[in-house]
Parts: C-alpha cells; structure tokens; sequence
C-alpha cells in the first residue's frame, strides 16, 4: 500500500481523547458561555461536511451550541495523541474567531474563501504559540 492511500479508521475511544484536549482549550480560551458537544457525523450532512477533513464545527452564534464533529476517517494522519491534541486546538479555535468570522462575511460582504483564508492564518500562529506552552497536556 502506497503512503497516499493510507486511511486510519477513529473510534469512540479517540473521540474521547479528542474531547478531553478539546474541552482543556475551551476552558483556556473561556469559552464557557457556549454549549459544546463532540461527537463522530450522525447524518448525511456530517458526512459530506468532513470529507477531506479531520474534524469541523457546526455551530448556532445566537444559541451559543456548537458541536465539534470528528471525521471517523484520517486519510494519512494517524491519530495520535499530538495530532488529536492539534485537531482539537484548531476547531476551538475556529469558535473563538467565530464572531470575528461572521462580522466579516456580513458586514463587509468579503469573499468567504478569503476570510477562511485568513482565519486559518491566524489559527496557524494561536496553535503554534499554544502548542509550545501547554505541550504537558499531552
Ligand atoms: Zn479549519
């Protein structure tokens, strides 16, 4: 089997640890005014939603919910605990900047693909700075 095809399957236990980093940053971001769940996709949505992606958030700003939903399907990244740690910071980071996203995309009507473009930058540097600072959660 060739390197590109490599695919690790996740299961609860990896969700489990996946929520346990994720819910480490919501607490160091402070985000407990939102309601967060984390779990594998549970509809046809989820499913063509993750493809191509370790994990996304669906999220309602007006009713503070959000869940963060982990793709079942690595396509060459195993799922250790470091990559389950750096998967879980970028999709609570993606909550934080939430607002900021939304207030962009409709009050300046920007191009989304750039404005996603952009959080990701931004989400590139947070998770480094993060990353080198709580590395003992690991
Ligand atoms: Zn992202």
């Amino acid at each position: 089997m060739e390197k590109k095809d490599i695919e690790y399957t996740l299961n609860e236990e990896h969700l489990k640890k996946f929520e346990t980093f994720g819910r480490y940053y919501e607490t160091l971001f402070g985000l407990s005014d939102w309601g967060i769940y984390y779990r594998l996709p549970s509809c046809d949505e989820d499913r063509e939603h993750i493809v191509g992606n370790k994990a996304f958030v669906c999220s309602d700003r007006i009713g503070m919910t959000a869940s963060i939903v982990l793709s079942p399907v690595w396509p060459l990244t195993e799922p250790t605990d470091e990559n389950l740690r750096d998967s879980a910071l970028h999709e609570v980071l993606h909550l934080v900047l939430i607002p900021l996203n939304s207030l962009a995309t409709y009050r300046f009507s920007v191009n989304e693909e750039d404005i996603g473009t952009e959080v990701h930058r931004i989400i590139r540097k947070i998770a480094w700075a993060i990353t080198k600072t709580t590395g003992e959660i690991l």
